[in-house]
C-alpha cells in the first residue's frame, strides 16, 4: 500500500482516531491533510476528536 494513496472518508477518520493512539506517518499524516482541506465533514469529526480529547483530560485531572 502506498503510504501517500489519497484517503476517503471512512479511512481519514480511522486515521483521526489512530493519531490519539500512535504516531501517524509522515505520510498518512499528508493524505489526512489533502483530505481535511476538501472536506468539511472530516474537519468536524477532527474537531469533535479533539475536543473530546481535551475534555478526557482535564477530567483525568
Ligand atoms: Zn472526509
Amino acid at each position: 500500500m502506498a503510504d501517500s494513496a489519497p484517503v476517503d472518508c471512512r479511512k481519514a477518520s480511522q486515521l483521526l482516531s489512530a493519531a490519539s493512539e500512535r504516531e501517524l506517518t509522515p505520510g498518512e499524516r499528508q493524505a489526512l491533510g489533502v483530505h481535511l482541506e476538501r472536506c468539511l465533514k472530516c474537519r468536524n469529526f477532527e474537531s469533535q476528536l479533539a475536543f473530546l480529547r481535551e475534555a478526557s483530560r482535564r477530567f483525568a485531572k
